[in-house]
């Protein structure tokens, strides 16, 4: 390549973690081709659905609240250049209601020293803010100012918007790595027969990674099947929108959580709690009936006045989770221009953006990755 070349990227995946990491090369002047088999945010993919959470309450796990100081302003920026709310400043409670708050109490020194805004509230504080919600069994609320949820599905396609405006090559294909040799991929074959060549490789393949990589993969990156149920408020109550309530995560032996809703979705409530083993190509996305009891048994308790509501729509999505719910921001183990940006766990769409600064390091760099995110960890 002549020295004044734009290094040529190829990413392979257009969801969350793959779309910002082209954002970000393209921003550092690279030439990206991106590819994907059905497009951003797609119905199968981990980044489908309207909303997600984001929040700084991590525990011990100092590098996520990090993470998300940076990819907070990075989605503030998006609102202004996009002219669009994709960052919806509700705050968040997370309810220490178990009987160790271990992982609360890690997380006030992580949220100060990532200057992220908090109150901690005893119940009847909360209780006096949020009269709609039953404080009962809560030791103690964390109130994020600065939390609150991202348009999903939305952020995608804007992503991909400004990729296409910025030159980017899009496809939609089926990509499978090519062979390796010397430490070096060749290629990755698409579905029109093609063979595309580039410098660097970057796989972003959220759930499918797994059976793209099963040697170095297979073992590392397993999906399961998640219900997200959406229940509508009587009529004329606007205790459960989110200019009424911030999102909310109920922390007892598992975590809880929920969206306050908006004129176009219900309340969003979803059991964090990984399900079964889900083929995120072929598996059905029928809601199953013990799934929505047990939601409901929940919304009953501690949201009494929902306790009637109907469901009005729900969605089986799934988590591409890892061993040790952490990423995996690494180079391929056997390819020095591979790189592979996944693992996202249940919780990645909010840190999308600081993600795909590593990502993009990685590809245009001779850098070391994050140890936080190495292949290795596993060894
Ligand atoms: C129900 C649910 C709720 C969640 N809630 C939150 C939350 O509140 N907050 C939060 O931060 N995170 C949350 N997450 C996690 C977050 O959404 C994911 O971690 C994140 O979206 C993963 O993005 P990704 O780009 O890795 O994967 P994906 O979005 O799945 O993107 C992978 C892309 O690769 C493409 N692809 C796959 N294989 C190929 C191939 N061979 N060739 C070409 N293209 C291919 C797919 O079509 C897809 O578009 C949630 C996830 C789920 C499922």
């Amino acid at each position: 390549m002549p020295a004044n070349a734009k290094p040529h990227i190829a990413v392979i995946g257009a969801g969350a973690f793959g779309g910002w990491t082209a954002l970000s090369l393209v921003r550092r002047r690279a030439r990206v081709t991106l590819i994907d088999a059905w497009g951003p945010a797609n119905p199968r993919s981990s980044s489908a659905g309207d909303t997600r959470v984001i929040r700084g309450t991590y525990g011990p796990d100092e590098i996520y609240t990090q993470m998300v100081a940076h990819a907070l302003e990075l989605w503030k920026e998006c609102n202004v250049r996009w002219g669009r709310t994709i960052y919806h400043r509700t705050g968040a409670m997370w309810l220490a209601s178990g009987g160790d708050d271990s992982f609360e109490e890690a997380s006030i020194g992580a949220l100060e020293r990532a200057n992220l805004e908090y109150d901690k509230l005893g119940p009847d504080e909360a209780s006096h803010r949020y009269p709609q919600i039953n404080f009962e069994g809560v030791k103690w609320v964390i109130y994020e100012h600065d939390a609150g949820f991202l348009s999903a599905r939305v952020a995608c396609e804007l992503v991909l918007k400004e990729l296409v405006r910025n030159g980017v090559d899009f496809h939609i294909a089926h990509s499978k790595p090519g062979l390796i040799q010397d430490r070096v991929m060749t290629g990755v074959e698409l579905s029109d027969g093609s063979t595309l060549t580039a410098d660097q490789y970057v796989f972003a393949c959220g759930p499918w990674l797994g059976t793209l990589f099963p040697d170095v993969l297979g073992h590392l990156i397993k999906p399961t099947r998640q219900e997200v149920f959406f229940f509508g408020p009587p009529a004329g109550d606007d205790r459960f929108g989110h200019e009424n309530m911030p999102v909310w995560l109920d922390h007892s032996a598992e975590v809880v959580y929920g969206i306050p809703g908006d004129e176009s979705t219900g309340f969003k409530i979803s059991d964090h709690r990984q399900g079964p083993a889900f083929d995120p190509t072929s598996g059905d996305r029928v809601p199953s009936a013990e799934g929505l009891a047990a939601i409901r048994k929940y919304v009953a308790f501690r949201f009494p006045a929902l306790a009637d509501a109907p469901m009005v729509s729900a969605q089986v999505c799934q988590y591409e989770n890892t061993p040790d719910q952490h990423f995996i921001i690494d180079r391929h183990p056997l390819a020095d221009n591979v790189t592979i940006v996944g693992g996202g766990s249940g919780h990645g769409f909010k840190h999308a953006p600081a993600v795909a600064e590593m990502a993009c390091n990685l590809a245009l760099k001779d850098v070391r990755p994050d140890k936080h995110f190495l292949f290795s960890r596993f060894a």
